[in-house]
């Protein structure tokens, strides 16, 4: 299959869909490999590492398109590349379609068949394709509260980790999932004093028996959190409710229970926030204050290690894309159930209910 990776052209965003091993892997595979010239560049990745690992590079998106059955993104097709997708032709990247009805309609238009990263699923109802993008912002939430922390950055002035004959800081996760595991590992690791609350019991019996000696764990009640607040210094919101709106867990009224100074970082801002307080901010100004609190509110977190994120994300969809092109998309499909869930919109179909249920389009 000729496979097609175009730079991506959302503006801030480095990441790239194909990384040079995942490239030499599908042509080690048999398939030809097209990738736009300095697509790659943003992740640290130049048209020569990609030459190496057998692919060509083609000078335009628009020859990208043209040239391959199968194109493979990061980010939503933006409109301009929407009018080069054609009848046939397989797009495999995220689409987060439920609230963007333009793009559902342009890709219904184009007669393509779209596969969406945030819709494939693993045997244990898992998110395969969104996890590592949690497992970045987790990571990074702690690095960025503390950056927050500093006094220049009108923070209280804390050290995570304390020093001998001084305190850790006390960090506060809320919501124990992907995003929560992984920025109280990184806390901790920073020598921080940490909790994490979650309003499941099971998640929190695994995270006790897996971390017990690094974080304490409690359960999320308004009770418990506000007790928490009053002592936090950074606060870590990492709550998701799949297909709904964060839920709004710290109210304005809350933040006069804080230490002044004190700092929040809302990774779950991407579903709308968990702070009453929270709106999205960029990497160009992440941050802002409200009643004395700073909060760290950026969408895109993964972009700020683009390099990182690119290598973690093509781990992950690798697998895929390699049965996509070996097998083609319908026997691959047929094959594996949980690729079937990416399916999203095939031949001017809408396939995914919960893209319909949203936009009121029948499936
Ligand atoms: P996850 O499903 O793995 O974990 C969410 C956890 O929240 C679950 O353990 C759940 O029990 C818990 N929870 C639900 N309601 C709660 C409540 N009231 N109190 C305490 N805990 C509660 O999800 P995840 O992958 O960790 O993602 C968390 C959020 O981070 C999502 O909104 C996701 O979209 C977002 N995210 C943002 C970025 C970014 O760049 N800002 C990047 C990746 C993920």
């Amino acid at each position: 299959m000729k496979i097609g990776c175009p730079k991506e052209i959302k503006p801030q965003e480095f990441r790239v869909g194909l990384t040079p091993n995942a490239a030499r892997e599908a042509a080690a595979h048999g398939h030809k490999v097209l990738v736009e010239t300095g697509a790659g560049v943003g992740a640290g990745f130049d048209d020569a590492a990609y030459i190496a690992a057998g692919a060509g590079i083609a000078r335009t998106a628009q020859e990208v398109f043209a040239e391959t059955e199968m194109i493979v993104k990061v980010k939503e097709p933006q409109a301009g590349e929407r009018a080069l997708l054609r009848k046939g032709q397989v797009l495999f990247t995220y689409l987060h379609l439920a609230p963007d009805p333009d793009q559902t309609r342009d890709l219904l238009a184009s007669g393509a068949t779209c596969i969406a990263y945030e819709t494939v699923t693993d045997d244990r109802g898992g998110l395969p394709l969104l996890a590592p993008m949690s497992e970045v912002a987790g990571k990074l939430a702690p690095q960025v509260g503390a950056w927050t922390l500093q006094k220049a950055n009108g923070g209280r002035g804390v050290l995570l980790g304390g020093v001998p004959g001084v305190n850790p800081a006390r960090v506060l996760v809320i919501g124990g999932g992907v995003v929560g595991t992984h920025a109280a590992r990184v806390a901790a690791g920073m020598g921080a004093d940490v909790t994490v609350l979650d309003r499941s019991l099971p998640r929190l019996r695994y995270l006790d028996d897996v971390f017990g000696r690094d974080f304490r764990t409690g359960y999320s009640s308004a009770g418990v959190l506000a007790e928490h607040l009053a002592r936090a210094d950074l606060v870590i919101g990492a709550v998701l409710i799949p297909g709904a709106e964060a839920p709004k867990l710290v109210h304005r009224a809350d933040l006069a229970l804080m230490k002044p100074g004190a700092a929040m970082v809302d990774v779950a801002i991407d579903q709308g926030g968990c702070f009453e307080t929270s709106h999205a901010t960029t990497h160009a100004a992440p941050i802002y204050e409200v009643d004395g609190i700073l909060h760290y509110c950026v969408a895109n977190m993964p972009g700020a290690v683009a390099r990182t994120s690119t290598i973690a994300l093509s781990n992950a969809t690798l697998p895929f894309l390699l049965a996509l092109a070996d097998k083609g998309w319908r026997q691959a499909c047929l094959d594996d159930p949980n690729l079937l869930n990416g399916l999203n919109v095939h031949a001017g179909h809408l396939t995914y209910a919960a893209v319909g249920a949203a936009q009121g389009i029948k499936v």
